[in-house]
């Protein structure tokens, strides 16, 4: 019957399915748009040392979305990768993050403040990339000794020339070099040598697991020295509670950044800066329930 065939050829019609097809098309052709309109924010989340002051923080990108709220980039960083709009995207956080160091650079208490951003594969396979960063620190006035720029692991492995040359560039300039996420890339030893890099950030799932299996601890310490036989500085991701905290300094880690210390927030949430002197009370900033 007419019906029924009717009902049949819309057997494989899922509403849900169309719904999340549209909104991510929608996702997509909104980010185009999300610079012009301004929709950008950067997030910063403290670095501290073993006494718990700041160090330094993490810029960590947000798209304040019209209808859809705040969005992590999660959501829209892979996209903005496969577009080609990271670039832009890119350029757009550099610029934020080296004002905002210039905005602190006038209060001795934030003065001493590094800023940390993260760098997408292709933002950094492009041939412009060292006159990008270079252009945005001449432009804005920011110390570039205070910039540190986060990599993955996987980024640095093709074309090691063209890496180290870009490397080598801006370290020349002042500018560090973190390696973001470190133990869950492809990580060769040999190529740790060759890269000029200053920090290695373990990685939170790690910090994560240590307490719960021998496994994870044992990356952990091995992360940690690794770095130091290396001259490297190493930062432990994703410190949620005291007790991954002070495992963490057993092991002579002392640099941390999680929950436990704080979660990124917009600039004017940034308490520990620069009226309540640059410290940040670990537990005081969150209810202990949430730290658990
Ligand atoms: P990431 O660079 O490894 O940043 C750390 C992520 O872990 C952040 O998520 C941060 O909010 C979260 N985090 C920090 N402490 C804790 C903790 O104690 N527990 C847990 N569960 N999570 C914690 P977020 O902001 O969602 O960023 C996710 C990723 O998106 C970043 O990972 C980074 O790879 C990328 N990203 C963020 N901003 C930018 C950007 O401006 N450019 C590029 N290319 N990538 C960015
Ligand atoms: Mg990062
Ligand atoms: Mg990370
Ligand atoms: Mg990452």
């Amino acid at each position: 019957e007419a019906k029924a065939a009717g009902r049949a050829t819309f057997r494989f019609f899922d509403p849900h399915m169309q719904v999340a097809l549209d909104a991510s098309a929608t996702l997509e052709a909104d980010l185009r748009f999300a610079l012009q309109r301004d929709e950008l924010r950067l997030y910063y989340q403290p670095v501290v040392d073993g006494s718990g002051r700041v160090t330094g923080v993490e810029a960590l990108l947000r798209w304040q979305h019209p209808q859809r709220g705040l969005i992590a980039p999660g959501e829209f960083i892979p996209q903005a990768e496969k577009s080609g709009l990271i670039v832009e995207l890119g350029d757009w956080v550099l610029a934020a993050a080296c004002r905002q160091l210039v905005g602190w650079s006038a209060t001795a208490d934030s003065a001493h403040l590094t800023m940390a951003v993260n760098v997408s594969a292709r933002q950094f396979r492009q041939p412009a990339f060292v006159d990008q960063v270079l252009a945005v620190l001449e432009r804005t006035g920011a110390d570039p000794r205070l910039l540190k720029l986060e990599l993955t692991e996987s980024m640095l492995l093709t074309d090691m020339d063209d890496v180290i040359a870009k490397m080598t560039t801006l370290k020349a300039h002042g500018v560090g070099f973190a390696l973001d996420d470190f133990g869950t890339g492809y990580s060769s030893l040999s190529y740790l040598k060759l890269l000029p890099i200053d920090q290695l950030k373990i990685d939170r799932s790690f910090v994560h697991d240590m307490l719960h299996t021998r496994h994870a601890s044992s990356i952990v310490r091995a992360i940690i020295t690794l770095a130091y036989s290396m001259d490297l500085a190493v930062v432990a991701e994703g410190v949620e509670t005291r007790e991954q905290w002070s495992a963490l300094e057993a092991f002579g880690c002392n640099a941390f950044q999680g929950y436990l210390f704080g979660r990124a927030v917009p600039l004017d949430e940034l308490a520990v800066l620069p009226d309540g002197g640059a410290y940040c009370t670990p537990c005081e900033l969150l209810p202990a329930a949430m730290l658990d």
